[in-house]
């Protein structure tokens, strides 16, 4: 029998008092206290309701009750009331019962598309956190980096570009769980890896897979061999870095020169997921935000500005700085459309 959690004001409530709280609460002096006091109870109720959801399923007697734990998912074992991370409860259900792995909604755990997370919206800025700030290369040998996260003349391009020969191995940056092992349009051969900060790591153009899906990794095993697969010139590794199916700037997380993580934990702002603001041929230099406070206001701090000046045209300004008028508009949203008259001294955003 799963142990009845009330919301953390109820806690310190005995089911004595709630009843003697609802039976007053028409009688009670303020509406004020009457309103704060329904609230309470409601959200007591949708707390309650929320963490009786039990997992069941696995031999017998093991009941697991699932739990939020630090904002993340965990798993009390009824009998020892012994706590498991996400990814604990999944390797033990795999060892008692192999075909039982229970998906859980919001984990997106898809193994049939790369990015299962399109109806989700993120919040910026979030924090992300390592257990360390060791990462494995992906590849053995110099990293020779040809292509960065950002604005290109084709399109934008959401990862970064590592050279290698085809049949050179192909390592998982962290340890975690295979979640995709398939062909994906554009991406050729591809693996992606889902870590336990809930970061994930697409691997792309591969020639060979070595892992299979839902397989667990560590890091620096080799997922598979380099290649040239799907829309890639030349053998190499496009190597992409997604929170919950957004890209992140690789080289904002990862020093690819000297192999380790600039910090075990790091605030991501909008900006440092948007391609239009980096430039695929330059290596940009990146603040590393520790602090809520630093990413607060960091994306203003490295917009890029253009005045603009008489006889300017959206396009003229598009092509001075290297962009596609698209690109402009885009990263102008809410100031210029495609139409738009321009003014003397507008600030435009562009691309670095
Ligand atoms: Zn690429």
């Amino acid at each position: 029998m799963a142990k009845t959690r009330y919301h953390p004001i109820l806690e310190t409530f005995s089911d004595a008092l709630i009843s003697e709280i609802l039976l007053n609460l028409p009688h009670l002096k303020t509406m004020r206290t009457q309103y704060y006091l329904t609230i309470i109870i409601i959200s007591a109720c949708i707390s309650q309701y929320k963490s009786q959801e039990k997992i069941q399923g696995l031999a017998d007697t093991i009941i697991f009750e699932k739990i939020l734990l630090d904002g993340d998912t965990a798993f009390i074992d009824q009998s020892t009331q012994e706590i498991l991370t996400k990814r604990e409860y999944r390797m033990l259900a795999e060892t008692v019962e192999p075909s039982y792995i229970e998906p859980l909604l919001e984990d997106f755990w898809d193994t049939m598309q790369v990015n299962p997370y399109k109806s989700v919206a993120l919040q910026y800025p979030f924090l992300l956190t390592f257990q360390d700030t060791i990462y494995h290369p992906p590849i053995d040998g110099r990293m020779v980096v040809t292509s960065r996260f950002g604005r290109r003349r084709r399109g934008p391009h959401r990862g970064i570009d590592i050279d290698l020969e085809i049949g050179d191995s192909v390592r998982t940056v962290l340890g975690g769980q295979v979640r995709f092992v398939g062909y994906s349009r554009g991406h050729g051969k591809t693996v992606v890896v889902r870590h336990d900060n809930d970061l994930e790591t697409v691997y792309a153009h591969l020639s060979e897979y070595k892992v299979k899906t839902n397989e667990f990794v560590e890091r620096g095993q080799v997922l598979g061999l380099g290649g040239i697969t799907g829309n890639a010139r030349g053998s190499h590794l496009h190597l992409e870095i997604r929170h919950k199916g957004v890209c992140i700037n690789p080289e904002y997380l990862f020093n690819f020169y000297n192999p380790h993580i600039f910090a075990d934990s790091l605030w991501v702002t909008e900006g440092l997921t948007n391609p239009l603001r980096h430039s695929s041929y330059r290596k940009g230099s990146y603040e590393v935000l520790t602090s809520r406070e630093l990413a607060d206001g960091y994306d203003a701090r490295a917009e890029k500005i253009y005045v603009v000046r008489q006889g300017d045209t959206l396009w003229g300004i598009a092509r001075k700085n290297g962009m596609r008028v698209s690109d402009l508009v885009q990263m102008n949203k809410n100031k210029v459309s495609a139409t738009s008259t321009l003014r003397i001294g507008q600030h435009l955003v562009i691309s670095p």
